[in-house]
């Protein structure tokens, strides 16, 4: 019997939801059911929202510095049930244990920085043109919002997304994904435990269609936060659009990693394969591209490959298993497709992996080979769309010039990174470079919350997690003047 799980509406637990139940199984062995979850719908989001607004109302009265003082609650109880719910998202979506670590520890750091934003949410105090006026702007809460996130980091993201909002005063409505819903459970009884008003805070698992639809078309909903693919992202811009939500979007990348000729290329191997193969190369900041310098493109290539052959492929949950399964048969399917279209198109070369792992102890899950192509150029579709798996497209280039060039040339723009010992390469790359984030020696992967977060072209639409940026996404600003020169003054007109 699976372990039951339960969805969170106006502050009661349930086991099941208008569309029934779902499973959610181990992606290293699906033998092993992590749970069976509530599949929530359009019944469940009307009563989510009707909650979330009426709590929201209360929670936008309590002082910020007190709202801060639950969110370093819910910091140390994340704390303390880090390895916890390290295990259980490693049995529920493939990553190891390190990285799921990492996942909530992520979740902590935010909780600290959102708790002491509780008693700073800045806003601006000016001068004013008139005698006896005072003008300054405050953030104001948003309402209810609704955040629609991914399984690729089932902590992190929706912690990016709720403390804000949170902080900012806003009532929740979250829809996980449906490979990451106990991550969420845990999630929410942290944020309960630590003080959250029960009715403001609300959980409806279940699918994009159901539950997704039924948040985007509420009149209620005044904010929807999603973290997903560009496809889903640009379906919900243009739903949001219709009814003017605000609508924040973090979406796909095809991020690119340098190397020069003059690069320390121990540092870059090693930035390398952390960034291709870690996640099993399902981060939106995955280095899915390497762009080598002519001059050390064989030698690093040769060694690249030799590492990615030796990493230890397994279940998350042993310490020596260096990268876990993809998350499930569909993506195992998608990486193999993307295989295929590699071998097809105008003369990439497959030198490592290539195939689904499914024999021996990689028979019950879904585990693909660290993969490598070369020779691949820049309008190949392995150069240009997410695989979102453990694929390395590798181009090679003449100079500086090239190597961003072909960066930018692809319609995402979340992370890129840099490896030279050249300032003043480095310097160019971070000018030119189009993307979110510029790393220098530092793979595509490994942001740190104190610093936004996000894409530019079709990985985003202007809106940023993370830092204190993300405030500007989870309030409106109220500009206010206060005349106290008891008579009216004109602005613009009188002296
Ligand atoms: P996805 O777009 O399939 O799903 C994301 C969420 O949207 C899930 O909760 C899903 O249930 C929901 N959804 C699906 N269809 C919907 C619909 N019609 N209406 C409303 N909601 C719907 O993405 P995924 O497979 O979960 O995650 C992988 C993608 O996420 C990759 O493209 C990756 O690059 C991207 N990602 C981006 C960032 C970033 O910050 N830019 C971070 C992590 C992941």
């Amino acid at each position: 019997m699976a372990e039951k799980f339960k969805a969170f509406v106006a502050g009661e637990w349930f086991d099941k939801g208008s569309a029934g139940t779902f499973l959610n199984i181990n992606p290293a062995d699906y033998d092993d059911v992590v749970g069976e979850f509530p599949s929530c719908g359009k019944e469940e989001v009307d009563a989510a929202v009707a909650s979330a607004k009426e709590a929201q109302k209360k929670w936008a009265l309590v002082p910020a510095p007190k709202r801060g003082e639950i969110l370093k609650r819910a910091g140390d109880l994340l704390v303390q049930k880090k390895e916890e719910i390290a295990r259980l998202m490693t049995r529920e979506m493939g990553k190891i244990l390190i990285e799921t670590r990492g996942d909530v520890q992520e979740g902590i750091d935010t909780a600290y920085y959102m708790a002491s934003e509780g008693r700073r949410l800045f806003g601006d105090t000016v001068p004013c043109e008139l005698m006896n006026k005072f003008g300054m702007s405050i953030r104001c809460p948003m309402g209810v919002c609704a955040m629609i996130t991914p399984w690729n980091f089932p902590m992190a993201i929706p912690t990016w997304k709720i403390f804000p909002a949170l902080i900012c005063g806003n009532g929740i409505v979250f829809k996980p994904a449906t490979d990451t819903p106990a991550t969420a459970v845990k999630f929410v009884e942290v944020l309960l435990e630590a003080g959250v008003p029960p009715r403001l805070i609300n959980l409806v698992p279940g699918s994009g269609r159901n539950v997704g639809t039924s948040i985007l078309e509420h009149p209620n909903v005044n904010l929807v936060s999603f973290t997903g693919s560009t496809q889903v992202g640009r379906m919900i811009a243009k739903k949001c659009g219709e009814s003017l939500k605000r609508c924040s979007l973090e979406m796909g990348g095809k991020n690119a990693q340098i190397v020069m000729d003059d690069a320390d290329l121990e540092l870059a191997l090693e930035g390398a394969l952390w960034g291709a193969y870690g996640t099993t190369g399902q981060r939106c900041t995955a280095t899915s591209r390497l762009i080598l310098h002519k001059k050390i493109a064989d030698v690093f290539t040769k060694q690249f490959v030799e590492r990615a052959s030796k990493i230890r492929i397994g279940n998350g949950l042993d310490d020596k298993t260096q990268m876990g399964p993809v998350v499930n048969k569909e993506q195992q399917d998608v990486v193999a497709e993307y295989v295929r279209i590699g071998l097809e198109e105008d003369k990439a070369d497959l030198i490592l992996g290539g195939r689904a792992l499914k024999e021996g102890e990689y028979s019950k899950g879904f585990f693909f080979q660290p993969t490598v192509f070369t020779n691949v150029k820049r309008t190949m579709r392995i150069a240009r769309e997410e695989i979102f798996g453990p694929v390395v497209s590798i181009l090679t280039v003449d100079n500086l010039d090239e190597a961003i060039d072909t960066l930018n040339d692809t319609e995402y723009g979340l992370s890129s990174s840099i490896y030279t010992r050249d300032v003043n390469n480095a310097f160019k790359a971070i000018r030119d470079i189009q993307a979110g984030i510029t790393y220098i020696n530092v793979p595509t992967i490994g942001a740190e919350i104190q610093l936004p977060f996000g894409g530019v072209k079709n990985t985003g639409n202007g809106h940023r997690e993370s830092g204190h940026a993300v405030l500007d996404t989870y309030s409106e600003w109220k500009s206010v003047y206060v005349d106290y020169s008891g008579r009216l003054q004109r602005a613009q007109i009188d002296d």
